[in-house]
């Protein structure tokens, strides 16, 4: 055991739970099939359908995010069919993977790493492909492995009136900031309940348009638990096909009310103010953030280790010695970068120790650090946010006053 009481997970998903939601969780089972379950479930769907900006119906399967991709994957699609895949990292090939494991023909366009996908080569492909042999495009709004997000409302467009269905992994995307589903012209957005939505893992969803809806009864892969064609018929009837994770569901409902009382801009600017302070902190520690300029993720902060730094120890330190979880690099990316998310039910303290405690650990292995630029650098962004926020009445608040001659040493 370690000597610490508290533990602070700053990792991209499962995230830090709220009280409320943990305490939802305790109340007792009900009836699946019953009233008081379909009640609950029109509730997370209207909560989600504002998140998503749909009018659409959205699914909920109870699985991880995983199985929210190979449902769209298998109900929608036959096998022989040409998908477009856009991967920017490990999630983007695993939904590409889903693909190929069920017979459909991938064709991949490559970005490389930390970057996102670039509007006008995705146009050129698809202007390209004249005789719209690409039956579906794969798209990853947010991919966590490289901290990377994507304008969608941009690649909407360059996708224009293609006719491919477009498939997206939102899962740590969806609800950190705005999303219209609808507006944009998404055919399946897939997200899950432990990352942005701030419930424990277990339940992912899917929104579907009205032309991927129709699919369901075309596509030919075999399905049985991951079908949402089954899905959709229970839905009509305040039902899932299967048994749902009910507990997880009382979670969901508490976690949206949640999201609904702060407000969905307000969410919005926390991930991005925390983004943005883990960012600064991390630079003026030294360290160079993994992802291009303009495709930070609000969601995940990826760092490249310095020269000669031991990441794996670095992590297991923090964790063991100082309470602190954050995530390591995956695949070819293991030992080069760390990751720190921002979601879930963490306070503006809570980033600071984090970043006090990288600081210490950074020390204890001898990595060259001045300690105290990162904290002061966060610090700043959440006092400048805080000096924004306040009414003026032409009066400086303390707030301000501190923003503004704040110095760090340089
Ligand atoms: C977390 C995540 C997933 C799903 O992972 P699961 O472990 O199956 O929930 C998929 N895509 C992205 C971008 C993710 O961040």
């Amino acid at each position: 055991m370690s000597s610490h009481k508290k533990n602070l997970l700053f990792i991209p998903g499962p995230v830090t739970v709220a009280e409320p939601v943990l305490a939802a969780m305790s109340r007792p089972l009900i009836d699946h099939r019953g009233p008081a379950f379909a009640e609950i479930l029109e509730r997370v769907t209207r909560g989600m359908q504002s998140i998503y900006g749909t009018k659409q119906p959205v699914y909920f399967l109870g699985s991880s995010g995983t199985g929210g991709l190979e449902a769209t994957l298998v109900s929608i699609f036959s096998a022989g069919d040409r998908l477009l895949s856009c991967p920017l990292g490990g999630f983007g090939k695993r939904y590409a993977n889903i693909a190929r494991t069920y017979g459909c023909e991938v064709e991949v366009i490559e970005t490389g790493p930390g970057h996102a996908l670039d509007p006008q080569k995705l146009a050129a492909v698809l202007r390209a492909d004249t005789q719209k042999k690409i039956a579906g495009i794969l798209l990853t709004h947010n991919e966590t492995s490289t901290g990377v997000q994507q304008d969608m409302a941009a690649l909407s467009k360059a996708i224009g009136d293609h006719g491919a269905i477009t498939l997206v992994d939102s899962v740590s995307g969806l609800g950190a900031g705005e999303f219209r589903m609808d507006e944009w012209g998404y055919d399946a957005v897939v997200t899950a309940s432990q990352k942005v939505l701030a419930a424990p893992p277990g339940l992912a969803m899917v929104a579907l348009s009205a032309r991927a809806t129709k699919r369901l009864k075309e596509a030919k892969i075999p399905s049985f638990y991951f079908s949402l064609r089954k899905a959709m018929e229970f839905a009509e009837l305040g039902q899932t096909p299967w048994t749902p994770p009910v507990s997880i569901f009382f979670a969901l409902d508490a976690a949206l009310s949640a999201y609904q009382s702060e407000g969905a801009h307000r969410v919005w600017n926390r991930h991005a103010m925390y983004a943005r302070a883990i960012r600064l902190a991390v630079e003026a520690l030294g360290f160079e953030v993994f992802s291009a300029q303009s495709a930070h993720s609000d969601t995940v902060v990826a760092v490249k280790a310095m020269p000669g730094m031991d990441v794996a120890a670095l992590l297991k330190k923090l964790r063991l010695e100082r309470g602190v979880s954050l995530s390591g690099g995956q695949l070819e990316l293991k030992g080069k970068i760390f990751r720190i998310g921002t979601m879930g039910d963490v306070s503006q303290t809570d980033v600071l120790g984090m970043l006090g405690a990288l600081e210490m650990a950074m020390l204890e292995q001898d990595l060259p650090v001045h300690v105290g630029k990162g904290v002061q650098a966060a610090l700043r962004v959440f006092l400048e946010m805080d000096a924004g926020t306040k009414p003026g009445d032409g009066q400086k608040t303390a707030s301000q006053t501190a923003a503004q001659t704040m110095a760090i040493p340089s």
